[in-house]
């Protein structure tokens, strides 16, 4: 069984100073007791695009700004 969430490492997202989806740069911000914290950038300019949740239990929560 495939998991149904889409996991976006490797993809695009909407930059609002780009004003277009554009490639991102993630790197893990903080490590929490409920699991992973990434941070994603535009690759272009910089600008935090979004973030996510890493679960231990492989679970997915993903929060953009
Ligand atoms: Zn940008």
């Amino acid at each position: 069984m495939k998991p149904s969430y889409t996991d976006f490492d490797a993809t695009e997202l909407f930059c609002p100073k780009c004003k277009k989806a554009m490639p991102v740069r993630k790197r893990l911000l903080l490590i929490l007791p409920q699991g992973d914290k990434y941070d994603y950038n535009c690759a272009f300019c910089g600008t935090s695009v979004g973030n996510k949740l890493v679960k231990e239990n492989g679970n997915l929560n993903v929060i953009l700004n």
